[in-house]
Order: structure tokens, then C-alpha cells, then sequence
């Protein structure tokens, strides 16, 4: 029963400091997007692709990950201000590590700051960042039962990203299920269908981005 209780006083403390991180975004100006999806479904080239869409925009980024550096140093090519943040044994990123990552960041310059969660569906669902927007990435290669596997991600999320669908014939994938599947789950979701690797949907995803910049 503790653990209970001591669960409940985590994610507490982590909505309010969620809703501190919102009032530090709002201030600045900055549009926040939390990034979620399995490992290998696309957050960092995600990114790396809308920087390059977004170049009128002063972007910056965080790069959650267990233990490693690796995306971290794959965003630092872009050109833009990346900060690490390793979570050690944790499998999500929580406001109080992102509280940390942006103070060493300059805000005040930053129009949009992309932040790459921790690989998997199922851990931050909980731990809400304080973002104005939350995206949930996945490739039709996890299986076309993967939205429906894990429903509570997309309640929580303002759009859906289904990547590789060049490729969903080769793994019998159908997008349509997958979008259905999410669609059922939350209707007011977003979903958009791409390719990452052959620029097929794109465009749409980066004109919701400038949209959400310009709501906040
Ligand atoms: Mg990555």
C-alpha cells in the first residue's frame, strides 16, 4: 500500500513541476514538443528532418536516453543547441530532468524546442513534460497491432506520426488500421501517415508545427 501512495506523490510533484516547465516555455516563447515512440521508429530522424524544414526557426533540442550519447551527438550535426539528458535506469524522461536540461539552455533565442523521450510506449506515458504538444511516433515495421497495444500513449498525445509506410506492403503493415486504431482510441488525435526516408507526408507534419507555434 506504501508504494501506492509513494507512486502517487511522484507524479504529483511531477505535475507540478510539468506545469513550472509550461510557465518557463510560455515565457519564452517557445513551442515544446515532447517526441514518444518505440526504439527505431523515427524521433531523431524526425527531428533531424524538421530542422532542416524549420530552417526560419531558432530550434533547439533535448535527447533523452538511457545511458547514452548517440542521438545526442547526431542532433549536434544539425548545427543547434543539444542537451543530453541520460535518465540512467529510468525508461522516461520527467519534468524535473527536463527543469534541469533547459536552464542550460538559452530560451529567450529558442523558437522551438524538440525533446527526444526515452524509447519505448509505455513509460512516459505517465510523466507529462509541461509541453505544449506531445507526439507519438511509430513505424509500421513494430506491426499494425502496436497502436492498439498500447492505447494509453495516444489518450495522452496531440498527434501521431505513422513512419515508414514506403515500406508497410513489405511488412503487411496496413496504415489504415493503425490510424483507425488510434482514431478510436483518441479522435481528437492528429494523424499524419509519412516516410521520413522518401519526404512523403512531411510537408503536413511541418505546417502543424508552424501552426502550433503560432497558437502559443
Ligand atoms: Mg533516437
Amino acid at each position: 500500500m506504501h508504494v501506492i501512495s509513494v507512486g502517487r506523490d511522484i507524479l504529483g510533484i511531477n505535475r507540478e513541476l510539468a506545469r513550472k516547465n509550461r510557465e518557463v516555455f510560455d515565457k519564452n516563447r517557445v513551442l515544446a514538443v515532447n517526441i514518444m515512440g518505440a526504439i527505431g521508429s523515427g524521433k531523431t530522424s524526425l527531428i533531424e528532418v524538421l530542422c532542416k524544414e524549420l530552417r526560419e526557426y531558432k530550434i533547439a533540442a533535448l535527447a533523452g536516453d538511457v545511458i547514452s550519447d548517440v542521438d545526442a551527438n547526431r542532433l549536434k550535426k544539425l548545427g543547434i543547441p543539444v542537451q543530453g539528458v541520460n535518465t540512467g535506469k529510468e525508461c522516461h524522461l520527467d519534468a524535473h530532468l527536463v527543469g534541469h536540461a533547459i536552464r542550460k539552455i538559452q530560451l529567450e533565442d529558442i523558437d522551438i524546442l524538440f525533446i527526444e523521450n526515452v524509447g519505448n510506449l509505455i513509460c512516459p506515458v505517465d510523466f507529462e513534460l509541461g509541453t505544449q504538444r506531445d507526439i507519438t511516433i511509430v513505424s509500421v515495421t513494430e506491426g499494425d497491432d502496436t497502436v492498439e497495444k498500447h492505447p494509453m500513449i495516444f489518450l495522452n498525445s496531440d498527434a501521431l506520426i505513422i513512419n515508414k509506410i514506403d515500406i508497410a506492403d513489405s511488412v503487411n503493415a496496413s496504415v489504415d488500421k493503425m490510424e483507425r486504431d488510434a482514431l478510436r482510441i483518441n479522435s481528437k488525435l492528429r494523424v499524419f501517415k509519412i516516410s521520413l526516408k522518401k519526404g512523403t507526408g512531411v510537408p503536413e507534419v511541418v505546417e502543424w508545427i508552424k501552426r502550433s507555434r503560432d497558437e502559443i
